[in-house]
């Protein structure tokens, strides 16, 4: 029997895959979940008025994981029930950042390089004019900003790129590798000097075709053109599904199973520890669990392994979800803002979600708090209180919303997304070499690894078991 640790996106993938790649009537599959909810971090409060997200709210239709996605949802039965933005909708085309309190909206069309478009000193287009004269510098691995402002000018480190990484990872860009989000452009500075000089030597080059045959629902995202989507009934609906697919597949799935050690016996055979004390006797184990967790799970017996994987940084969200009962109006159409980290402000930004999601009612906001500026900014002892009065306090003041929330709910994620700091790409590549060296029945998805979104996620799942299935 192989089995999967961890009952959210990433462990439930991975049985999705198992069973559609290599799962025989020979091989069993078991699934253990420490809490009593199989979605992880993905989780939606529904009432007939509003859903509120407490994790993602919003998948990337475009490139070929965001393509994958799609077609596992439309295997799963469930394309009725995506609900998309097409591109010409304001939570499209509308993505602020908040510079001095001020909503700036950034630029969405080509033609707007050419202007002044606030907080932006100058036209963008200066920006590439930039990365022309600046000489390239050899470097491993770099952070995001840097290379941003190294190749773009600072401004646009600081005004697009770093309140973007805000959005995606909660983290810093000074601290993000530049390889999460631009390896290409780096790789062009790196082999060629600077990053237009790349895009120009391989404009006429043969692009890599998509390889994998496309479902209905990822080729109507693309003649639709997609920006995001999202599911009817809340992004709960895809672990929801996904579990089921698994238990009528035949699979043991475990809630309120948590794994509290990690025995290597050989190279096909490995004992996991419950917190009952029991002994499972296993063949091969996929660890979908964070970093931070599976480098307990292994301390005893591979120490330096660990070391490795606790080497992997979290960080802390607080998200406070706001639903106001109103006919009015009471935001711009848009997807929400962001706020630079330059700013100092305690809020990362705000989604707005009745913009996104049309089954909302009313006005549903979104505000995320902390992240990497989590403790320096509330502590370790912040209430949920506490922080529904800073998020409301920025609400009032930069939307100029006066108006008290009908609801509102408080929420303090720990250690929810992983930062792929400067060094991650080796640190996983060494990681994953220790567990071939040692010959350990071992296999590592979930988001601490390869992309911390959830289209990422799937495809790590995938990619990983179509690797083991073909050994
Ligand atoms: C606030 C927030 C907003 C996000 N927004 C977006 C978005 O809009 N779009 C997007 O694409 N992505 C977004 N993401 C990222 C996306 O949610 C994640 O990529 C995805 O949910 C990660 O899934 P996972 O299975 O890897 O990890 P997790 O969700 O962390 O699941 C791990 C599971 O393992 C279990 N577990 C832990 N230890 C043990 C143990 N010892 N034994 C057994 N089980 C264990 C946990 O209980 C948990 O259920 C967001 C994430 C967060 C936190």
């Amino acid at each position: 029997m192989a089995a999967i640790l961890g009952g959210g996106l990433g462990g439930l993938s991975t049985g999705y895959y198992l069973l559609k790649n290599c799962v025989n009537a020979h091989m069993k599959l078991a699934l253990f979940e420490a809490s009593d909810f199989y979605g992880g971090w993905i989780r939606s409060i529904r009432t007939n008025d509003y859903i509120f997200e407490q994790g993602p709210r919003t998948i990337r239709p475009k490139g070929p994981y965001g393509l994958n996605t799609l077609n596992m949802i439309q295997e799963l039965g469930l394309s009725e029930h995506v609900s998309a933005v097409l591109p010409s909708h304001p939570a499209a085309t509308t993505r602020m950042v908040c510079v001095g309190h001020t909503l700036h909206t950034l630029p969405s069309r080509f033609s707007q390089i050419f202007t002044k478009t606030k907080p932006f000193s100058k036209p963008l287009i200066l920006a590439a004019l930039h990365d022309l004269t600046q000489p390239g510098l050899e470097l491993k691995d770099d952070s995001i900003y840097n290379f941003v402002s190294r190749r773009f000018g600072q401004e646009l480190a600081d005004y697009a790129v770093s309140p973007m990484i805000c959005g995606i990872c909660a983290g810093d860009a000074k601290e993000i590798s530049v390889k999460f989000l631009m390896k290409t452009l780096f790789e062009y500075e790196q082999t060629h000097g600077g990053v237009l000089k790349g895009v120009v030597k391989n404009m006429f080059k043969p692009q890599p075709e998509n390889e994998q045959a496309l479902s209905e629902l990822a080729l109507k995202s693309q003649e639709e053109r997609w920006s995001v989507y999202t599911l009817q009934g809340g992004l709960e609906t895809l672990p929801e599904t996904l579990k089921e697919h698994l238990v009528n597949n035949n699979v043991e799935v475990h809630s309120n199973s948590k794994i509290e050690e990690i025995e290597f016996v050989d190279s096909s055979s490995v004992l996991l520890r419950n917190k009952k004390g029991e002994i499972l006797d296993l063949k091969h184990v996929y660890s979908a669990i964070p970093a931070h967790a599976l480098a307990k799970l292994v301390e005893r017996q591979h120490p330096h392994l660990s070391e490795q994987l606790e080497q992997i940084p979290f960080v802390n969200v607080g998200i406070v979800n706001l639903f106001f009962d109103s006919q009015e109006t009471l935001i711009a159409p848009a997807f929400g803002f962001l706020v630079p980290p330059k700013e100092n402000s305690p809020i990362l930004g705000v989604v707005f979600d009745s913009c996104c999601n049309p089954e909302q009612k009313g006005t549903v906001l979104t505000v995320m708090l902390g992240g990497r500026w989590f403790k320096e900014r509330f502590g370790d002892n912040i209430t949920k209180d506490q922080l529904l009065a800073i998020a409301m306090k920025e609400v009032r003041s930069i939307l100029k919303i006066t108006m008290e929330p009908t609801v509102s709910h408080v929420n303090i994620l720990e250690k929810c997304i992983p930062q792929y700091v400067i060094g991650h790409y080796d640190r996983v590549e060494y990681i994953r070499k220790y567990i071939k060296q040692h010959n350990l029945p071992l296999s590592l998805v979930g988001c601490s690894y390869d992309g911390v979104g959830i289209n990422d996620v799937i495809y790590s799942a995938k990619a990983q078991v179509e690797r083991d299935c073909t050994v």
